[in-house]
């Protein structure tokens, strides 16, 4: 085998392929940032948590934030993220707000949640067409491994995965009502509720793989 020293080696060839590769994706799909458009119709509150001693102002700004980052780096995440931008020509804004039960407003009309039981979170308004929401988001604990059966796959492990689908579950409400404005939220019996429970599910399968996959962290305990 000889070398020809003006032709390129095969380690040069597999190097140029990737480049071109690099290249190509750079120059015809532009990264979309999904914090962008998120950030584009979206705020967020947060009242520190009493009841989770790592929350003080900065940490639950932290965490609030993570939960979103997390939500939105799931690809149903984001495709709901886009779903919502595009409502009444991008007209719709939200505001995420982050505290415990207690310290929930009273004199909101509270929509009873859920299907998966009382996390306590809720959108309001709860009516179609509106162009301002706010999502309450109940702060939550890691769950300890009493909480966590091992035959029960259905649970998230992780306080942050738990606020992301809380997060997404309200924020897919805000959308539900503007497509199907008849159809009780998406809780009711009817037939477009299959859609609000097929992204609840989508969004779930997709969340608890990488729950399961993330390293556990120290849990965040009530304060004794
Ligand atoms: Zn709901």
């Amino acid at each position: 085998m000889t070398t020809d020293a003006s032709q390129p080696t095969e380690l040069q060839m597999m190097a140029r392929q990737t480049g071109d590769l690099l290249l190509a994706k750079g120059a015809t799909a532009q990264p979309a940032d999904i914090r962008s458009v998120w950030n584009a119709f979206a705020k967020m509150e947060t009242v520190p948590s009493k009841k989770y001693s790592a929350y003080d102002a900065f940490k639950a700004r932290t965490a609030a934030n993570d939960a979103i980052d997390r939500m939105l780096k799931m690809g149903e995440g984001d495709k709901l993220v886009r779903d919502v931008r595009k409502l009444r020509k991008g007209a719709v804004r939200v505001t995420v707000d982050f505290r415990d039960v207690e310290d929930l407003p009273r004199n909101t009309t509270e929509l009873k949640e859920d299907d998966e039981g009382s996390k306590n979170n809720f959108f309001t308004p709860t009516d179609p067409g509106r162009k301002r929401y706010t999502l309450y988001i109940v702060w939550q604990p890691d769950k300890t491994p009493n909480d966590m059966p091992l035959l029960d796959a259905n649970r998230y492990a992780l306080g942050l995965s738990e606020l992301a689908d809380s997060v997404f579950h309200e924020l897919l409400h805000v959308w539900y009502t503007h497509v199907y404005p008849n159809d009780h939220l998406g809780h009711g019996g009817g037939y477009n509720d299959r859609f609000f429970r097929q992204r609840l599910r989508d969004f779930k399968d997709e969340l608890l793989v990488l729950d399961k996959t993330l390293k556990r962290r120290p849990p965040l305990r009530p304060r004794p």
